[in-house]
């Protein structure tokens, strides 16, 4: 067996040869233009909308600030409804625009939220929802785009976690009014930290590079109170120079998945997720749930187990955004008992293009070997 000496983490942030980004240097080095729309943020762009197959994109530092322009510049008010089974980002960032979140119950199968369970939830005051493609899986765009149309409600898809996932051949960020791509570190894609908005409405191009920036559209003239957001040329140049190994990143994924799965899926009480036909899916993360009763021990006992040879799994999402300490007197997550239940018996496993194969078998051997027999 391998050796259990070096940790194994959850992810490890991909790096592309130091040549590639040593080459993008020489041309900062050579102009001075450091950020505000420099000639790297531009190619950046380019590139990402042909390997996204979008039309309109806009960067920003991170994804947590493109999250937090696209609800002012589209003027959400009132009640959104979304998921408390999500990373603190989203809703942090529709608290921070003085809106209510809403929280609707998530499903077993994907972890994404329960579109039969939204309608229930809208009133008067409600202006948009904003869902989660949870680990990149993606929620069911068709049901909520009727749902958003019916009542009129704006739909915002968070999808940090869904960088070139398509369904149906079609990127899953075409869908809603406006969805959020994160490119930091620890994400499938990175710039090192960084994040998009992608729309179809080209209107909001002008509107989102005001909030950007202050807000301000020319040296006399500041139109909007905005923020400063913008991405800058290193990103930009890291950006570039992980794009041209992000379809072999994502395959050496999928092999890795491909191997988790024909190792764990005959162990009793180890649930994974379904992948469908349809979905291109990106493997960002290997999400298993434990029922303790099949499995013999509970999911805190697994991470523990796990942790003690030196591999550090993460549970994610846990605890729900309702059960934090800044919202758990606001919200309460018996609302959402499917929600609840998951975070108590999720765990992601490591996934990332350059984990070793070995270490994918010791882990599962691990897993195995800890499981009722
Ligand atoms: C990473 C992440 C964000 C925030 O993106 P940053 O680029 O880190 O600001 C938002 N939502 C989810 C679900 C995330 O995983």
């Amino acid at each position: 067996m391998e050796s259990n000496n070096s940790p194994i983490y959850v992810t490890k942030a991909f790096l592309p040869p130091i040549q590639d980004f040593y080459n993008k240097m020489q041309g900062i080095w050579d102009n001075h233009l450091l950020t505000n729309q420099g000639p790297l943020h531009e190619e950046f762009s380019r590139k990402l909308c042909n390997y996204l197959k979008v039309q309109n994109i806009t960067l920003f530092v991170n994804g947590h600030m493109a999250l937090d322009v696209a609800l002012k510049a589209l003027k959400i008010k009132g009640e959104v409804i979304t998921t408390p089974y999500t990373f603190a980002s989203t809703i942090h960032a529709i608290v921070m625009n003085g809106l209510k979140p809403v929280f609707c119950d998530i499903k077993e199968d994907d972890y994404n939220i329960d579109e039969k369970k939204i309608e229930a939830l809208i009133t008067k005051d409600t202006s948009a929802i904003l869902a989660v493609h949870v680990y990149g899986f993606p929620c069911n765009v068709e049901a909520l785009e009727k749902i958003a149309l019916k009542h009129n409600l704006t739909l915002i898809y968070d999808a940090a976690h869904a960088f070139g996932v398509e369904v149906n051949n079609k990127p899953v960020v075409e869908f809603g009014e406006v969805s959020m791509l994160s490119f930091h570190a620890t994400k499938v894609f990175n710039s090192i930290e960084g994040g998009a908005l992608i729309y179809n409405d080209r209107k909001l191009k002008e509107k989102f590079n005001l909030y950007k920036n202050f807000g301000i559209e020319g040296p006399e003239i500041v139109k909007e109170i905005g923020l400063n957001a913008k991405m800058n040329e290193f990103s930009a140049a890291m950006g570039i120079c992980n794009l041209d190994y992000i379809d072999e990143e994502i395959n050496n994924r999928k092999i890795r998945s491909d191997y988790y799965i024909n190792c764990l899926k005959d162990i009793k009480g180890i649930k994974l997720t379904d992948l469908k036909k349809e979905v291109k899916y990106n493997y960002a993360y290997f999400p298993i749930t434990i029922d303790k009763d099949e499995y013999g021990l509970d999911r805190d006992n697994l991470f523990d187990k796990l942790n003690k040879s030196n591999i550090f799994t993460r549970k994610y999402f846990y605890p729900l955004a309702t059960d934090y300490d800044c919202y758990k007197n606001k919200f309460s997550s018996l609302d959402t008992p499917i929600a609840k239940d998951i975070a108590n018996r999720i765990l992601t496993l490591p996934i990332y293009g350059a984990l070793k194969l070995e270490q994918v078998k010791y882990i599962c051997e691990i897993i195995k070997d800890l499981s009722m027999k």
